[in-house]
């Protein structure tokens, strides 16, 4: 019997599952037994200063999830309503629900055929020849007379946007950069992590992400001012912490000490979850490296991706049977999103000239990449894909 269920060809082989580092009974039965569950803590703490020393940022305040924290970083950077922001078509819908959240209009772009994350060159063109800059100092899209006010790069399954030129960009025009690191935490770009990079930053720590604390976000940034307007964003605005004076519509945003407790033992085993991941991408790249029909999404120069998912890219019309092979043999594997600008809710706002998009969403495919895995897991992905091949 026993021979049955530990049998790796009879389990099934999840994509990213939460694995335990080994303090989070410890750190959260601290919190039961002192009474300190809720949304104040000395674990919400120590969490915040982990994370901002780990990024190589001043400040970090923790928030209920990855979304919220986009929505606030868009709130800090002064998105408004009637404002548009620039997002990749390419990402999971978060922060391009969070744009609508403030009432501003997001402006879909392609993504850079090598790394899947946002086409650059696409919106250095856009802002030359789509765009006007005004004596405030702002840049205005000539179709919409919309001031364009943000812009969020998302480090897609790990791999760093290449910040630099867009840096440059976006500084010259006063349009604010917002990363989406929720997917690349530990990832670097020139040496820095990702998330860490530019003017704001958002984690997330949902249950599929590298580390996780059930479910939790973080704002990283330099910016006290930006900091400190976070945090009262995300504590219903209060503006005095005995008499109920609030000054503006606020969130109730907090992570709960719970949740931290998680975040600090997860803390503690972040890098070997990275190297374990990228052990896992190297494996796949060098058993598949023999099948000419199979890509992988491979690291930028100058840049070292976490591999939160190893990414392959096959032929568009094996996509689909590949996924329905892989599903038989208990492997867990999904597409590359739906792009977000043909979704019902985003098909009537502006793109700008998609194309590499549509080939990545029609031919890429996540394959498992949980630290869990084992040696005879990953095996047994590679043979399912060699047998679906012949
Ligand atoms: C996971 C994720 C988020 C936000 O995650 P939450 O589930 O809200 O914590 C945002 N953007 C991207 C690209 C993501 O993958």
């Amino acid at each position: 019997m026993t021979s049955i269920i530990s049998d790796t060809s009879h389990k099934r082989i999840p994509l990213s599952e939460p694995v335990m580092g080994g303090n989070e009974w410890k750190y959260i039965k601290e919190c039961l037994d002192t009474g300190w569950v809720s949304s104040v803590g000395s674990f919400v703490d120590r969490f915040e200063e982990t994370v901002a020393r780990y990024m190589g940022v001043s400040y970090a305040i923790a928030v209920v999830n990855g979304t919220s924290a986009l929505h606030l970083a868009l709130l800090v950077a002064g998105v408004k309503e009637d404002d548009e922001v620039l997002v990749p078509t390419l990402t999971f819908i978060a922060p391009v629900n969070a744009v609508c959240y403030t009432g501003a209009t997001p402006v879909f772009f392609d993504c850079d055929p090598r790394t899947f994350c946002l086409d650059v060159k696409g919106i250095q063109k856009f802002f030359l020849e789509e765009c006007e800059q005004r004596g405030n100092g702002y840049i205005y899209n000539k179709k919409t007379g919309r001031r364009i006010a943000a812009a969020i790069p998302v480090h897609i399954f790990g791999h760093p946007t290449d910040m630099d030129p867009l840096h440059a960009i976006c500084a010259e025009y006063n349009v604010k950069l917002i990363e989406d690191a929720t997917e690349s935490m530990g990832s670097l770009y020139r040496g820095k992590k990702a998330g860490g990079l530019a003017d704001i930053g958002c984690l997330s720590f949902n249950g599929n992400k590298i580390i996780t604390t059930g479910g939790g976000g973080m704002l990283v940034t330099n910016n006290k001012q930006w900091a400190d307007r976070a945090r009262h964003l995300s504590t219903q605005a209060k503006k005095d912490p005995l008499l109920f004076d609030h000054n503006e519509i606020g969130y109730n945003y907090r992570l709960t000490n719970i949740h931290a407790a998680m975040g600090v033992a997860q803390m503690e085993v972040l890098d070997n979850y990275i190297a374990r991941r990228r052990a896992i991408a190297n494996f796949y790249r060098e058993r598949l490296g023999g099948i000419p029909q199979v890509r992988f999404l491979q690291e930028a120069p100058a840049t070292e991706s976490n591999y939160w998912l190893s990414t392959i890219c096959v032929a568009q019309e094996h996509q689909h049977p590949l996924l329905r092979h892989l599903h038989e043999s208990k492997i867990q594997a999904r597409p590359v999103w739906k792009l977000i600008h043909t979704l019902s809710m985003y098909q009537d706002c502006q793109s700008y000239n998609i194309k590499h998009a549509f080939v990545a969403a029609a031919t890429g495919i996540n394959i498992p990449s949980s630290v869990s895995l084992r040696e005879e897991d990953l095996a047994h992905v590679v043979h399912s894909i060699q047998n679906y091949y012949g």
